[in-house]
């Protein structure tokens, strides 16, 4: 098992679950979105420890 990146839920490390890490494919987009924007909106200067701060400290509840 592991944890989606995207929303934290439990995702099964098996064939079947084609996202993973993600538990699906809005969570895999959401994630690769966020990546994109960042590039775009923000100069290469945002560590990237502030990005995966900023991604997990905004999940919503579940
Ligand atoms: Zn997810």
């Amino acid at each position: 098992m592991v944890s989606c990146p995207t929303c934290g839920n439990r995702v099964a490390w098996a064939p079947e679950s084609t996202y993973r890490p993600f538990c699906s494919d809005r969570c895999r987009l959401i994630d690769l979105g966020a990546w994109a924007n960042e590039e775009y909106s923000v100069p290469a200067e945002t560590p990237p420890d502030d990005l995966e701060d900023m991604i997990h400290g905004e999940l919503p509840p579940r």
